[in-house]
């Protein structure tokens, strides 16, 4: 026990002598990075894009500043608890977690699309919600909660991480909360788009705390991501 936390705060003080900590999200949106993380001229080898690696944790061509690779809804988590300084993430993660440590200065404008809510396309067929209760599978509870609260309903959450779209014909749910793009996935599935809760666009976020005790580094980061969101769009 006594040698798991010399090992924990090692790792800790570790982490800080090291310098600062990018947190990229894995998937879809690292793939959408790769002009901005190149313009940025960030990337080392081994690289962070490359989805070959098993690696979590990458150099960069900064000694002080590591990259780690982490699921798009865990980015915020990272950055709220300290364990990246810095981080990329959609603002429908911000949103459904609405964590106060994190601050978000910088629309990367990639990753866009919107958070929605989809029913069955034929409504005759679908099990209809009554008025004030309505059931939603989704993998945002919180943004679903809220939407539908504010048209004073009661939304009773089926949470899925995945799939959510076959929820509605399964009678799991009267509708879905989903992120949609080009909406082929809803359509492929016997859904329609009927309400838009929010347009969505991937952010860059940094730990307030950071940026209170390291403002230099930390803005020299974003500003950074900055330039190389001007040059790429050039
Ligand atoms: P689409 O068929 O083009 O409307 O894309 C919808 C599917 O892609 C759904 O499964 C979404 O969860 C996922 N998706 C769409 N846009 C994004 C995005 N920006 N980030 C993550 N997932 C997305």
């Amino acid at each position: 026990m006594v040698n798991d936390h010399r090992i924990l705060a090692s790792a800790i003080s570790g982490r800080h002598g090291k310098g600062m900590i990018l947190a990229l999200p894995k998937g879809r949106i690292l793939k959408a990075l790769r002009p901005l993380l190149h313009h940025s001229g960030l990337l080392a080898a081994p690289c962070p894009t490359d989805e070959a690696t098993r690696a979590l944790r990458f150099p960069t061509t900064e000694k002080q500043i590591d990259i780690v690779r982490v699921r798009s809804f865990d980015v915020a988590t990272f950055v709220a608890h300290g364990g990246a300084d810095i981080g990329i993430c959609g603002s429908d993660v911000l949103m459904e977690f609405d964590y106060p440590e994190i601050y978000a200065p910088l629309d990367l404008e990639i990753g866009q699309c919107r958070i929605s809510v989809a029913r069955h396309a034929n409504h005759a067929t679908a099990a209809e919600a009554p008025s004030s209760k309505i059931r939603i599978a989704t993998k945002y509870p919180a943004i679903a909660r809220q939407h539908f609260a504010q048209r004073g309903m009661n939304a009773e959450i089926v949470h899925l991480h995945g799939a959510m779209e076959l929820a509605p014909s399964l009678n799991m749910a009267h509708a879905i909360v989903d992120l949609v793009d080009t909406g082929a996935t809803l359509r492929a599935n016997g859904l329609e788009e009927t309400e838009v809760i929010a347009h969505i666009s991937s952010r860059l976020i940094v730990n307030r705390v950071a940026m209170k005790t390291r403002p230099q580094e930390v803005t020299a980061l974003i500003d950074r991501f900055r330039d190389a969101l001007r040059n790429k769009t050039q």
